[in-house]
């Protein structure tokens, strides 16, 4: 990232993250998309629902949060983000994706097949590390 940059740096240290971060999971201590799933587990991770990708506005903004387990946010929420939210299905078993044949959808075959999200999320981690 070039010096100078339109946008103030965002740290994950920042005691105003942190104090919002504490804020939220005392407010939503369970995980939303496990809930979604009928189930309770303990979050940990607050998770921008936009990702915010250096935008401060969408950074600092609470209705953008959402309160994960380390599971939903590593694997569920990267995926989601890499594929626009086109897997999985909801709580009564319909598919999430408009373009799925059962949401009348046409039976194109799928954009990403388990190798390409494996590797997307390689990629990702290997640019976060
Ligand atoms: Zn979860």
């Amino acid at each position: 990232m070039p010096r100078g940059k339109a946008y103030p740096r965002i740290s994950y240290r920042d005691p105003d993250w942190l104090r919002r971060r504490a804020i939220h999971l005392k407010r939503f201590p369970w995980c939303r998309y496990c809930q979604q799933q009928g189930r309770n587990v303990k979050a940990t991770h607050v998770d921008h629902i936009l990702p915010h990708r250096g935008n401060a506005a969408l950074f600092e903004d609470d209705s953008n949060l959402q309160s994960l387990c380390r599971i939903c946010a590593n694997t569920v929420k990267q995926v989601e983000e890499i594929t626009g939210g086109e897997l999985g299905c909801d709580l009564l078993g319909n598919p999430r994706s408009a373009s799925h044949p059962w949401s009348g959808g046409s039976p194109d075959p799928p954009k990403y097949t388990s190798q390409t999200i494996g590797r997307m999320l390689r990629e990702r981690k290997q640019k976060d590390d």
